[in-house]
């Protein structure tokens, strides 16, 4: 996705509105990125800085890391830069502080990389179906309630794990 800047570089419009898709480049482990991510918002001269703002949104489907149900939803989070023509800030910067500056190239935008690390970043470091998810019951496998049990007694033991005692005594 390439946004072309120069016309509010030039004075001719005061704001540029963004609004495109664009496909991610990476996921975390586990997480499936799922067609349909967005960036939506505007770019506009803030007192003599050109700023970006807008909300990015992502559609994934991953599994809960404790109980493996399938979990599905839509990351979404602001994206708010500063847009830098060349020569105004140095390489160094731009990688020191990449989560405040985008570069401009020629005038345009190319945001997808930092896009990407953003989405990247921007997701939680485990996925689950509810915060208080409570994951499998260790005897049985079956996914616990959120309140009480699933059925089984501390010392009652499933069939099968009957049998798999009877094969490994220990
Ligand atoms: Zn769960
Ligand atoms: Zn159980």
């Amino acid at each position: 996705m390439t946004v072309d800047i120069t016309p509010l570089l030039r004075g001719e419009v005061s704001v540029i509105t963004v609004d495109c898709g664009f496909v991610p480049d990476r996921a975390p482990e586990g997480v499936r990125l799922l067609p349909g991510a967005r960036i939506s918002g505007r770019i506009s001269d803030s007192g003599g800085y050109i700023r970006l703002t807008s909300e990015v949104t992502v559609p994934y489907a991953g599994s809960c890391a404790r109980c493996l149900d399938r979990v599905e939803g839509t990351l979404g989070f602001r994206f708010d830069r500063t847009l830098a023509p060349e020569n105004t800030v140095t390489a160094e910067l731009l990688e020191e502080e990449a989560d405040e500056y985008l570069p401009l190239k020629d005038g345009f935008l190319d945001p997808d990389a930092a896009l990407g690390e953003s989405v990247f970043l921007e997701f939680p470091m485990v996925l689950l179906c509810s915060p208080d998810c409570r994951g499998l019951c260790p005897r049985c496998g079956k996914k616990l309630p959120s309140e009480g049990g699933c059925g089984c007694s501390p010392r009652e033991i499933d069939p099968r794990m009957e049998k798999l005692k009877e094969l490994f005594p220990d």
